[in-house]
């Protein structure tokens, strides 16, 4: 049987705001799960701009997005939040006897809670896949697009495409293990850190690792595994290359396709929320940050605080029936202190 776990409320989205989410809910006395399908907490922030610095955080002069993600984090950690990262949930459904939402996951896991906040920003990040005739079956079983486990690359020729920091960083780290690296780039322009970059050139230069350019114009199978790549150069001219495995990081884009399923209003691809308790059109189920729409949203982080520090004063009338929540000031209140853990 499927393992099940319980909680009262499901966060989607290990952004800036849901990780707010979390310390506004464990404010209420509500215990959170936060479902990711990165391997990692910080959404946008760290996906896509980890050391810039943001300016308009109030009281924050300025901070590195990625501080502000570990800062984030540091406020949810007395309400001890589970993190259910690299899980992209594929589906909600409302469980009506017991007023609950059963939430599955991609990799089969399935969560119940009393009420699902979407704070999925602008989808869940999947990698840009290799566009290739023959690639499908081969997925995840000599072309892989996130490294799980370095063994499983252990002694074996791996070609990896990429010319970010990704597959420089795993080019690397690889290099240690595998038998032989061949890192291919479209052209010289690379996106990756001019360290890393060095080193690989170190690494060529001591014919430890391949530096080239070009683009895999056909996968090469025989008796269905895939034996080698033919690649196209700027210079026209098509190589044979052979190999074991077949490593793809062209970063990751958004998705939001799933959003269509979940039967909720929507306005464009934003859901439709009430700006009183951030609720959607399905009872249970609120959506804060950059994934929501209500007349004049700005898709700003401290929006996403405001709405967050509302849903979960919705979710704890809504978890005791209907009544009023009081106002707890955290400098002053000893319930406050007391969920804070406050001596
Ligand atoms: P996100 O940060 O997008 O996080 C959503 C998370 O949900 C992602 O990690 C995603 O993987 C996950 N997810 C989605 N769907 C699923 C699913 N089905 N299952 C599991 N997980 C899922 N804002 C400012 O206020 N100030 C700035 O200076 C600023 N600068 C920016 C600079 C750049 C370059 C960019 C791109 C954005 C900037 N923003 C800035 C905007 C800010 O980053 C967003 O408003 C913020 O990240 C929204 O947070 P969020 O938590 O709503 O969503």
């Amino acid at each position: 049987k499927a393992f099940c776990n319980e909680t009262d409320v499901v966060i989607i989205g290990a952004g800036p705001v849901g990780l707010f989410q979390v310390f506004e809910l464990g404010l209420q006395g509500i215990k959170a799960t936060v479902i990711d399908s990165l391997p990692h907490i910080g959404g946008q922030c760290r996906e896509l701009y980890p050391q810039k610095p943001i300016f308009d955080i109030p009281a924050l002069p300025q901070i590195n997005a990625l501080e502000l993600i570990d800062n984030l984090a540091q406020q949810a950690s007395p309400f001890n939040p589970e993190y259910l990262l690299d899980n992209r949930v594929i589906d909600i459904k409302r469980l009506e006897q017991q007023q609950q939402f059963l939430l599955t996951t991609d990799k089969g896991r399935h969560i119940r809670a009393k009420a699902v906040i979407i704070a999925a920003g602008g989808g869940s990040f999947e990698p840009v896949k290799l566009k290739i005739p023959g690639v499908e079956p081969l997925i995840d079983k000599q072309v892989f697009y996130r490294v799980n486990d370095l063994k499983q690359h252990q002694d074996k020729d791996l070609v990896i495409l990429g010319g970010g920091d990704s597959a420089f960083d795993w080019a690397l780290e690889l290099q240690k293990v595998a038998n032989s690296v061949t890192l291919i780039h479209r052209s010289t322009r690379y996106r990756a850190a001019k360290n890393s970059l060095q080193l690989v050139e170190n690494l060529c230069s001591k014919l430890k690792m391949q530096l080239l350019t070009g683009q895999v114009s056909e996968l090469i199978t025989e008796n269905s595994e895939l034996k080698q790549l033919r690649v196209t150069g700027k210079d026209g001219v098509t190589r044979r290359i052979a190999l074991d495995q077949l490593l793809v990081f062209f970063g990751l884009s958004p998705k939001l396709s799933l959003l269509k399923n979940w039967g909720l209003d929507l306005h464009q691809n934003q859901i439709k929320v009430s700006t009183d308790s951030f609720e959607t059109s399905q009872p249970g189920i609120y959506a804060v940050g950059d994934i929501n729409w209500y007349p004049g949203k700005q898709k700003l982080i401290l929006s996403g605080f405001h709405e967050a520090a509302l849903a979960a004063f919705a979710i704890k009338s809504s978890l005791s029936d209907g009544k009023r929540v009081p106002l707890l000031y955290t400098t002053t209140s000893p319930i406050a202190h007391q969920r804070l853990g406050v001596k």
